[in-house]
C-alpha cells in the first residue's frame, strides 16, 4: 500500500496526524512515537523492517487494508538510528508533545530533531575527528562553502573561485559526509556527489531569514560568505530545533593561509590513514597524536590537513615546543593536568544542545578544576595567550552536584545537601520517615510478639508488614493489621499509621526528584552563560595539547626545529620517512634532499624497491610536519614555504568513475601544471608508467621541460626512464640523483642511499626473482633483457624523428634460422657434395620464407 494512493478522509485521526507530519519530512524515515514505542508506516515501515530486521506488521487505520507498520522500543533507538544514518538515511524523531495521561483526546504531536551524517550527535561519533555538515553554494561565478561541527560548535566559511571540480574537491579534502547545496547549483555536481562518493545531498531553497542567530555572521562583510553561513544556518536551525547557541563566531578560511593539498595527496602521503586498509594506526596522524585531550586530537587532524602558511605563527609554535622540551619538568606537570581535562568542546555543546547529563557536569567539574594549574604553568612558560579559569563555575558544580548522580535525570539524587533548603527539608522528611519504618518493625515484633515479623516495600503496595505462614495465627484482631497479600510462605499486612508514614515518604520522594530536576536545569542555564568564554578555553588548551604532543614526539623520535628559509632553497640533512622508521624492523637509512636556489627539480633513478617513493613521501611530510608548527625528522633542515603540494604517486585507480590509471593520471598531472606556483612541491612518481613505453617516456620529457621552464616548482620526479638522465645537460635546473644498489655475485643488495648522479639499471628482473616467479622465466627475461640492452643505443632515442615507427618495431628478439645454420656448419669438414647440398638448402629455405 502506497502512502501517496491512500484516501485520507478514511484515515483514523492519529494516522490523519501521522501524514500530515509526513508531508513536511519527506525525505525522512519518521519515528513516531507512540507510548513507549517508535513506530515507522507505509514505505518507511517496509524499508526499516528491510534494514534493520524487524517484523513488518499492519495497523489498523481505518481503511480496509492494514497499513504496514513495523516499531522499535523507545529506550532503545539509538543503535537503530545509527545504522540507518550510517545507510545514508535521515531520520524524524517524532514526539509525543503533551502528557497523554493528562490529556484528552489525541496527543500532540511533532518532531524534535532531525538526524543525519552531518549532524549526528550522538555518544558514539569518533571523538579524535570533527564531524562537519556542510554546505555548498553555487554563485554561478564561484562557490561558497561552509561547514559546521554542531558538537562543537565550530563554523567555517570559505569561497572557492573557478571550476566545479575545484568545489568537489574541498568537499573531497575536508571529508564531508553530507552536503547542502542551494536550488540553482549545477545538477552534474550534485550527481557527482551522490553517485561517485556516496555523500549525502540536500537541495535547499531560501537561506535563512535573520534571527536570534545573526552573531555567527555579524562581523564579516562579504555578502556571498553570509548567504553561505545562512543557507547552512537554516538547515541546521531547522533538523536540530533545539537551543544552538554553542554555534560560534564563523571563522573565514582562506586558501592562502594553509598548505593546500587535494584529497589525493592526503591519501598519498598516508597523512590522517594508511591506503592500504584506511587505518588510522601507522598514518602521520598516528605518529603524532600524543594529545592528552579528544579536543587535542581533533585539532591535531585539522592541522595536518591544513599546515599554516605564516612564518611568524609557525615560528611561534617551534618555539614553544622547544621550551617545552626544555622545561620537561613543566611540560610534566601540563601533561598530568591535561590528563583530567575532558572534551570541553563537546561538553559544551551538550549543555547548550542535547541530551547534557550529570556525568557531563561532573566532567566539566573535573576539567575546570585543572585550569588554575594550567594557567600557572602556561605563565611559567611565558605561553601568550591566557586563559579564564572560570572558579565560579567551578564553586557551583562543586557545590551542587552529587559525585555519584546517575545517568537519568529523572531519578533524584542528583544534588548535594546544603544547596537548597527545601530539598534539604524534604530528604530530612523522608529519611526521618524511613528510620521511622525501621524503629516500626522493632516496635511490632515487642507489641506482637512475632519474632520474623519484618516490614518490607514493593511498588505495587506500598509498605506492608509481613509475617510468615507459621506465625499468622498470632495475629490479633486488635493490633489493626488489614489483611492486603497472600503469598505461598506469608501474609503481608498494612495499618493505617504505616499508609500515613508512606504517604509522607513517597510525597517527599516525589517533590525530591522534581524539585532536583529543576536545580538542576538551573545551573545548566547558569553554566550556558560562559559558553563562549569556555569555548575559548577549549580553544586555547586544544593548541597546547597539541603543542605538548609535538614536543614529546620530537623527544622521543629524535625530530628537530627546522628553520624556515627565506629564498626558495630546500635542504633536508639526514631525512627520514617519520612512519616507516618507526615501523620498520631493519634500520632506516637517511638520506639528504638538497634543492637549492638554482635547482628546482630533482630527477630520481633506482631500480624498484630501492626507496624512491618513500624518498619523495618523506620530502612532503617533512614540510607538511613543518609548517604546521612541528619538528621534522632530519638532522637539520631549512625549509622554504610552500603554498600547494601536488602528488601523483603509484597506480591509484578511479574505480569509481572508471578512468583508467593513465588517465587519472594525466589528470592529475594536469592539475599540477595548471595550479602550481615557483612555490609548490610538486612529486610525480615514476609518471607516464600507464601507457606504452616511448609515449610515456615523451610525455614525461616534455611535463619536465614544461615545469623547469614555466612553472619553476620545486620537484621531485622518479622514473624508470633512465635515458631521461640525459635531461640533466639540457634543463639547468634539473639534478640527476639515484638511489643506489649494491650488485655482487648476481644478487642485489638495496642500499636505500641516494647518490648524486644517474644509475642506468633497474633490477627489475631481480625484484621478480625476489617474488618467486619461476626460474626458467627469469633466465628468459635476462635473455630478452640482454637483446634489448645490445640493441638500443639509448641516445637514439631521442634523436628518433617518427616515435611510431619505433613503437611498431617488432621488438622480441628473433635469431635468424638461416644464420643459426651456417653457425651449425664448419666448412673445413665438409665435401664438395655435403658443401652444394647445403647451399642448395640453403636456397630452398629462403625460397619457403617467402
Ligand atoms: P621504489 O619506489 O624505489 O620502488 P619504495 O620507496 O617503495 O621503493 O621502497 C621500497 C621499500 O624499501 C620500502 O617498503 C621500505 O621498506 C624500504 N625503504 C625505502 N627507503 C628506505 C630507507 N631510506 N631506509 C630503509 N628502508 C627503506
Ligand atoms: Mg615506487
Amino acid at each position: 500500500m502506497k502512502r501517496s494512493e491512500v484516501d485520507r478522509s478514511k484515515l483514523s485521526p492519529m494516522m490523519q496526524q501521522y501524514m500530515e507530519i509526513k508531508d513536511k519530512y519527506e525525505d525522512c524515515i519518521i519515528f513516531f512515537r507512540l507510548g513507549d514505542f517508535y513506530e515507522m508506516f507505509f514505505d518507511d515501515a517496509i524499508l526499516t523492517s528491510r534494514i534493520l530486521e524487524l517484523t513488518l506488521t499492519g495497523k489498523q487505520a481505518g481503511l480496509e487494508e492494514r497499513v504496514p507498520m513495523c516499531g522499535i522500543p523507545h529506550h532503545a533507538y539509538v543503535s537503530y538510528v545509527d545504522e540507518l544514518i550510517d545507510k545514508g538515511y535521515k531520520v524524524a524523531i517524532c514526539e509525543q508533545l503533551e502528557d497523554p495521561k493528562e490529556t484528552k483526546g489525541m496527543v500532540d504531536r511533532d518532531v524534535v530533531q532531525v538526524i543525519t551524517k552531518g549532524t549526528r550527535i550522538d555518544s558514539n561519533m569518533d571523538s579524535k575527528s570533527n564531524n562537519y555538515i556542510a554546505n555548498l553554494y553555487d554563485f554561478s561565478y564561484c562557490y561558497g562553502v561552509s561547514f559546521a561541527d554542531i558538537s562543537t560548535g565550530e563554523v567555517y566559511a570559505t569561497l572557492i573561485e573557478g571550476e566545479s571540480d575545484r568545489a568537489i574537491k574541498e568537499i573531497l579534502k575536508n571529508n564531508f559526509r553530507e552536503v547542502i547545496v542551494n536550488d540553482s547549483i549545477d545538477r552534474e555536481i550534485i550527481e557527482s556527489l551522490r553517485s561517485k562518493y556516496d555523500i549525502l545531498v540536500t537541495i535547499q531553497k531560501e537561506e535563512l531569514e535573520g534571527n536570534e542567530y545573526d552573531y555567527i555572521y555579524e562581523d564579516i562583510e562579504d555578502i556571498r560568505i553570509i548567504r553561505t553561513v545562512k543557507h547552512l544556518l537554516k538547515y541546521i536551525v531547522e533538523t536540530k530545533k533545539g537551543d544552538l547557541h554553542h554555534l560560534q563566531h564563523c571563522q573565514i578560511v582562506k586558501s592562502s593561509m594553509y598548505l593546500e593539498f587535494d584529497a589525493n595527496t592526503k591519501r598519498n602521503l598516508e597523512l590522517v590513514e594508511t591506503i592500504r586498509n584506511g587505518d588510522r594506526q601507522y598514518s602521520l596522524l598516528w605518529l603524532l597524536d600524543k594529545c592528552k585531550t579528544a579536543m587535542g586530537s581533533r585539532f591535531l587532524k585539522y592541522n595536518i590537513l591544513n599546515p599554516l602558511t605564516n612564518k611568524k605563527e609557525i615560528e611561534r609554535r617551534y618555539d614553544f615546543v622547544s621550551l617545552l622540551s626544555t622545561e620537561f619538568i613543566l611540560r610534566d606537570d601540563l601533561i598530568h593536568s591535561l590528563d583530567h581535562v575532558y572534551d570541553l568542546e563537546r561538553l559544551i555543546g551538550r549543555i547548550t544542545y542535547g541530551n547534557l547529563n550529570a556525568k557531563d557536569l561532573l566532567q566539566l567539574k573535573s576539567s575546570l578544576k585543572e585550569l588554575p594549574t594550567i594557567k600557572r604553568i602556561l605563565k611559567e612558560l611565558k605561553y601568550d595567550k591566557e586563559i579564564e579559569t572560570f572558579e565560579e563555575v567551578f564553586q557551583l558544580l562543586d557545590r551542587t552536584i552529587l559525585e555519584d548522580a546517575p545517568f537519568n535525570l529523572h531519578e533524584g539524587h542528583l544534588i548535594k545537601e546544603g544547596y537548597n533548603e527545601e530539598l534539604d527539608e524534604l530528604k530530612r522528611i523522608r529519611s526521618g520517615s524511613k528510620d521511622f519504618i525501621l524503629e516500626l518493625e522493632q516496635e511490632e515484633k515487642k507489641r506482637t510478639g512475632i519474632k520474623n515479623l519484618k516490614v518490607g516495600f514493593n511498588k505495587v503496595f506500598g509498605y506492608y508488614i509481613e509475617v510468615s505462614k507459621g506465625q499468622v495465627g498470632l495475629v490479633k484482631e486488635e493490633f489493626g493489621y488489614e489483611r492486603k497479600q497472600t503469598l505461598a510462605n506469608c501474609e503481608r499486612f498494612i495499618t493505617p499509621l504505616l499508609k500515613e508514614k508512606e504517604n509522607i515518604i513517597l510525597g517527599a520522594e516525589e517533590k525530591i526528584i522534581s524539585l532536583e530536576y529543576k536545580l538542576f536545569m538551573d545551573i545548566r542555564e547558569v553554566v550556558k552563560r560562559y559558553v563562549s568564554p569556555l569555548q575559548k578555553v577549549a580553544k586555547t588548551i586544544s593548541e597546547i595539547d597539541m603543542l605538548q604532543a609535538f614536543s614529546i614526539v620530537s623527544d622521543t623520535y629524535k625530530f628537530t626545529r627546522p628553520e624556515i628559509s627565506k629564498e626558495r632553497s630546500l635542504k633536508l640533512i639526514e631525512c627520514r620517512h617519520p612512519v616507516v622508521e618507526q615501523v620498520m624492523k631493519e634500520k632506516y637509512i637517511p638520506n639528504d634532499i638538497v634543492m637549492d636556489k638554482t635547482t628546482n627539480i630533482l630527477l630520481i633513478t633506482g631500480p624498484n624497491m630501492a626507496g624512491k617513493s618513500t624518498y619523495m613521501r618523506q620530502c612532503a611530510i617533512t614540510i607538511i610536519m613543518a609548517q604546521m608548527g612541528c619538528f621534522v625528522p632530519c638532522r637539520s633542515a631549512s625549509i622554504p614555504i610552500f603554498d600547494k603540494i601536488f602528488t601523483r604517486i603509484g597506480a591509484s585507480d578511479d574505480l569509481v568513475s572508471g578512468e583508467s590509471t593513465f588517465m587519472v593520471e594525466m589528470k592529475e598531472a594536469n592539475t599540477a601544471i595548471s595550479e602550481a606556483t615557483e612555490n609548490s612541491l610538486i612529486l610525480f612518481d615514476e609518471l607516464g608508467r600507464g601507457t606504452a613505453t616511448y609515449d610515456g617516456m615523451s610525455l614525461a620529457q616534455a611535463i619536465l621541460e614544461y615545469i623547469h621552464d614555466k612553472i619553476k616548482a620545486k620537484t621531485m620526479f622518479s622514473t624508470h626512464y633512465h635515458e631521461l638522465t640525459f635531461l640533466e645537460k639540457d634543463l639547468k635546473q634539473l639534478k640527476n640523483v639515484h638511489v643506489s644498489a649494491l650488485e655482487e655475485k648476481g644478487k642485489v643488495t638495496f642500499l636505500h642511499k641516494v647518490k648524486p648522479g644517474a644509475v642506468d639499471k633497474s633490477y627489475g628482473i631481480h625484484v621478480a626473482s625476489l617474488a618467486h616467479l619461476p626460474d626458467s622465466l627469469i633466465h628468459r627475461a635476462n635473455d630478452i633483457l640482454n637483446v634489448y640492452e645490445k640493441k638500443s643505443n639509448k641516445k637514439e632515442v631521442f634523436t628518433q624523428t617518427s616515435l611510431f615507427e619505433l613503437e611498431e618495431e617488432d621488438i622480441t628478439p628473433q635469431v635468424n634460422p638461416i644464420e643459426e645454420k651456417i653457425q651449425g656448419i664448419n666448412p673445413l669438414e665438409m665435401t664438395p657434395m655435403e658443401a652444394l647440398n647445403f647451399l642448395y638448402d640453403l636456397k630452398k629455405d629462403l625460397k619457403d620464407k617467402k
